[in-house]
């Protein structure tokens, strides 16, 4: 009510974008709707304190509140995931993995991750990222048959190359990670694994995908995506994690602040403490099961008209569609399909003939519309909607206006 008064500029472009949310299916796989509980602890007054430290070590006076805080925080966060240590520091999922490095590894030294086109995310050392920057980036990839993980690759590259850390984790994989055959793969050369399950937390919380956590031993992710909380990152040791080097702990801290962070964002620590909670209850084990049932009956339908899944399917939130039997590229089907109402991204797929701007494929996911309530039902109605719009551009109007229907049945999370 206040914003409006003061700035009506930022505050219509909030109005439009709540708009928006409202009548639109937001279909990106990592996004999602957060609570409203969780934005009202991101909203609060806690943004106003600097807290350079940690809980009884600061550097600010003011802060007894704010130790109970983030003490009862990564206490949830440890006993949702089963770590040994957390660290909910950091400001987003890059600057996790960025003090992973820096915990464990020098500049120069070797490390491994899956390749950008093959699906791995920029900071598991893509070659216009830090990652690949300051330390010397091995990269592996997919099958190009299976479109799965090559694992053999993977043992291969890790004996020749010798990495100190491998990072594994992805931005565009439908199936479950082979945690146990990375982890063997990972201690046979004595590197360091480290799971970045920023995309299915949500999934692993809610026991809808294997947790990596008996068999790494850090695990980074962020709090937006399938774990529905605040924007922001974590760091977790594992007990596996702990008896490799009794100091991770440590390190990981020292990376995060002074390393790399100055005052923690208290404000979004409280909304990731909100978000803990709420990944901790019945519902939340509910909910990440839906959204892999919604991604199967999602996967099925497209299948049913013709698309191409990499990998033939999903087994989490998310769907990779490679388009280039359907004679439209992955932007150009972006923009119809978010002109309809249906918020999906433009992806590479791996192996992509085409260049990063003008991809082949489309990404999209079921966490959001998920949250809203839709199940198995709405997902085979979106699926027609989805091959309409792909196939005959002049279905975009009618299909806004079904669209539009839907989701007033289904709304935002109150
Ligand atoms: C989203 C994502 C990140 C980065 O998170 P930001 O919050 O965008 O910095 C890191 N790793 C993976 C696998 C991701 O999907």
């Amino acid at each position: 009510m206040k914003l409006k008064k003061q700035d009506p500029q930022v505050a219509k472009l909030i109005e439009l974008e709540t708009e928006r949310q409202k009548t639109s299916l937001e279909m990106i796989p990592s996004e999602n709707h957060s609570s409203p509980a969780v934005r009202e602890a991101l909203g609060s007054l806690l943004t106003d304190k600097y807290a350079e430290g940690y809980p009884g070590k600061r550097y600010y006076a003011g802060l007894k509140y704010y130790d109970i805080l983030e003490n009862l925080c990564q206490d949830r966060a440890k006993k949702l995931f089963g770590v040994a240590h957390v660290n909910v520091q950091p400001y987003s999922g890059s600057p996790a993995n960025a003090a992973v490095y820096m915990a464990v590894c020098e500049p120069g030294d070797t490390i491994m991750g899956m390749a950008l086109p093959m699906g791995g995310h920029l900071t598991h050392g893509w070659k216009v990222n830090f990652s690949a920057k300051f330390y010397n980036s091995v990269q592996y990839g997919v099958d190009e048959k299976t479109g799965l993980i090559n694992y053999d690759e993977v043992e291969k590259l890790a004996k020749e190359k010798k990495p100190k850390l491998i990072f594994v984790g992805a931005t565009a994989y439908s199936r479950i990670f082979d945690w146990k055959r990375l982890g063997e793969i990972a201690d046979s050369v004595g590197a360091y694994l480290a799971a970045d399950i920023a995309h299915i937390a949500g999934l692993v919380a809610g026991g809808a995908h294997p947790s990596p956590v008996p068999y790494v031993h850090i695990v980074s992710t962020t709090t937006h995506k399938t774990l529905r909380g605040p924007r922001g990152g974590m760091i977790m040791v594992t007990q596996k994690g702990v008896e490799k080097d009794p100091d991770l702990p440590k390190k990981i801290d020292r990376a995060i602040f002074p390393g790399l962070q100055g005052g923690p964002h208290m404000h979004q620590i409280a909304g990731i403490a909100v978000c803990l909670k709420e990944a901790s209850t019945p519902a939340f084990k509910k909910y990440a099961k839906q959204i892999v049932k919604n991604a199967r009956a999602l996967a099925k339908e497209l299948k049913e008209y013709g698309f191409n899944l990499v990998s033939g399917g999903t087994d989490n939130h998310l769907i990779l569609i490679d388009l280039r039997n359907k004679n439209i590229a992955g932007p150009e089907a972006q923009d119809l399909l978010e002109e309809a109402g249906i918020t999906i991204n433009k992806n590479s797929i791996p192996f992509d003939p085409a260049p990063p701007f003008k991809p082949s494929g489309i990404r999209m996911g079921t966490p959001a519309i998920t949250t809203r309530g839709m199940k198995e039902k709405e997902m085979k109605i979106i699926a027609g909607w989805i091959n309409e719009v792909v196939s005959n551009k002049n279905s975009v109007k009618k299909v806004r206006e079904e669209i539009k229907k839907l989701c007033k049945k289904f709304p935002l999370p109150k």
